[in-house]
């Protein structure tokens, strides 16, 4: 193997992604398989077999487990559950859930909804596959943040409120655990076609707005992930972390 190849391959490690069903997580997921990693594939039902498929063509093997992000009190059972059977090199916090309303009418209960998937159970998660890392001295944790980690957003309050505390949550933890090599960062995806912005691409106005101001001129694919996915799960980053990496064609340089 190459010296470039060794930096960057997940060859013997196995990475857990949550929402890896569809999206940016299943697209993190057949990256890390491409590299080399075995994948642990968290979601709250549907079918799987998409994802299965494409870690499965890299010849790595995928796991499929269940537990529901909305239920914070639950996550940190399951998640010991998994790592009773999987040594977690890699833990990605992808999933996230999205409720639009203008602030004067969003409920309480979307308010609640929202934290609940995008924050809480992003800590219950990461601190206790993050404990296992800690005891052992290694690992990569990466949660998927937002261009809303820097910016107000529209009509998107929690969604907002999350994403900046997951910006939070990450230096935090990056601060508390880098001693113990545990490198703890995030992506910030710009606009990138998936179900979460559905509603803004089926709104012809919108999606206007939003293509004409980024700079690279185009939405995100979300393989677009891939190469800042790979390089954060690998020893090519071990001296980075804390850090929150956009992905986003320019959007944050305008
Ligand atoms: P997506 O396709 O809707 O992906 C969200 C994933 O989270 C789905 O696989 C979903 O599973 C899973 N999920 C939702 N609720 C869950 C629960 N209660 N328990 C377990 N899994 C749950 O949208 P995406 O764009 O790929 O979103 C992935 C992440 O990127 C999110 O954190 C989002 O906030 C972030 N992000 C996206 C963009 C963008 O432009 N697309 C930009 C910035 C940040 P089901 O489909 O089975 O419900």
């Amino acid at each position: 193997m190459t010296y470039l190849a060794k930096l960057f391959s997940l060859e013997g490690r196995t990475a857990l992604v949550t929402g890896a069903r569809t999206g940016l997580g299943r697209a993190v997921a057949a990256a890390l398989a491409g590299a080399g990693a075995d994948v642990v594939l968290v979601g709250h039902g549907g079918d799987f077999s998409q994802v299965t498929e494409e870690v499965q063509a890299h010849g790595r093997s995928a796991y499929v487990a269940e537990i529901d992000l909305a239920e914070p009190g639950q996550v940190a059972g399951k998640a010991a559950e998994i790592l009773a059977g999987h040594q977690i090199d890699v833990l990605v916090n992808n999933a996230g859930i999205i409720r639009r309303a203008d602030a004067v009418d969003h409920s309480l209960e979307d308010w609640r909804a929202v934290l609940s998937v995008n924050l809480d159970s992003v800590f219950e998660l990461t601190r206790t596959v993050g404990a296992s890392m800690v005891r052992r001295g290694s690992g990569k944790i990466i949660t998927i943040a937002s261009l809303l980690s820097f910016q107000g957003g529209i009509r998107v309050a929690a969604y907002t409120a999350s994403k900046h505390a997951v910006a939070g949550l990450t230096k935090t933890l990056a601060n508390e655990w880098a001693a113990s090599n545990v490198q703890v960062n995030a992506i910030a995806p710009g606009y990138f076609a998936t179900d979460n912005t559905a509603a803004l691409r089926d709104d012809a106005r919108r999606s206007q707005e939003i293509l004409g101001r980024i700079p690279s001129g185009r939405w995100g694919s979300p393989d677009d992930l891939a190469g800042a996915a790979v390089f954060l799960a690998s020893s090519a980053s071990d001296y980075v972390t804390g850090h929150v990496l956009a992905v986003d064609g320019g959007w944050l340089a305008r």
